[in-house]
């Protein structure tokens, strides 16, 4: 465990999965975090939660697509806690498994915005704030889908390879200047996310060597580490946590 005391961190659909996973072990660490969500109500009472078990925590609402409501998102938690030194842009969605051939505009524009420019979104307000500071920390959420094809998801693939584009080219930016970015890549993990598509997908598990589904408490350490001073010469990576699904 980490001692992040007297630090600030945001994450980004932390009132589901592995955003609320990594909001509570960054409090259980020490930080004040901001909680920001699509769903306010739920980012709010994931922070009262936390409140109530002594540590510092506001909730959020955000839609991360929405530029002005990112910027709003950073200018709040600063206001809150008066500084910003490490963020988990984990928020994203999923579309059905769609044959490429017959994918819409509609599904591919709102993957997009939601896993794409969301994090682009996220992570240029927060380079804002980090700038300002000369230092902090940054993890991207991509998925085992930024590293390899699987069938059937064109749409999601491209936003989850995008990702990594832009956590790279950021890192390399921003890395002279005090700021780590990297992103972590996520196997099947459980979370209400995949819940509902597992039924089926049985020859998906068999991908993961390690024979199980991921706990979002996983996906939380290895973002805890990534922002930790454990991590100090990490620069850029695109870190898959996934049971070695994409190893072979
Ligand atoms: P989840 O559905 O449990 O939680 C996602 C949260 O993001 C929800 O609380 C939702 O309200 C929020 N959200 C959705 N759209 C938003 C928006 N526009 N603005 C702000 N918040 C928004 O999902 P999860 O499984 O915890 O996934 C988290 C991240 O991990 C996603 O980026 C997902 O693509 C990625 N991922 C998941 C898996 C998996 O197997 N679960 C694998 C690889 C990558």
């Amino acid at each position: 465990t980490y001692d992040f005391t007297g630090q600030v961190a945001l994450v980004t659909g932390a009132a589901s999965g592995m955003g609320l996973a990594t909001a509570r072990a960054f409090a259980q660490a020490g930080a004040a975090v901001a909680l920001a969500d699509l769903d306010q109500k739920a980012a709010e009472r994931a922070a009262q939660e936390l409140t109530a078990a002594g540590h510092q925590a506001i909730g959020i609402g955000c839609d991360v697509a929405d530029e002005d409501q990112a910027a709003a998102m950073v200018a709040r938690t600063v206001e809150a806690f008066g500084r910003l030194d490490m963020a988990f842009n984990n928020a994203g969605i999923q579309v059905p498994p769609t044959d490429a051939a017959d994918e819409t505009a509609a599904n591919f524009d709102r993957v997009n915005a939601v896993n794409l420019r969301g994090i682009w979104t996220c992570q240029k307000h927060e380079l804002r704030q980090m700038r300002i500071q000369g230092s902090g920390a940054i993890v991207n959420c991509s998925s085992l889908g930024g590293l390899v094809g699987l069938p059937e998801r064109a749409a999601y693939h491209a936003s989850k390879h995008g990702v990594i584009g832009l956590t790279k080219s950021a890192a390399v930016e921003y890395a002279p200047k005090g700021i780590r970015v990297n992103a972590v890549c996520p196997g099947v993990i459980e979370t209400p996310m995949v819940a509902g598509m597992l039924e089926g997908q049985a020859e998906i598990m068999k991908q993961q060597p390690i024979g199980r589904l991921g706990t979002a408490e996983e996906i939380a350490a290895a973002a805890l580490w990534l922002c930790s001073p454990a991590a100090s010469f990490v620069v850029g990576v695109a870190l898959p946590v996934d049971g070695g699904f994409t190893t072979h």
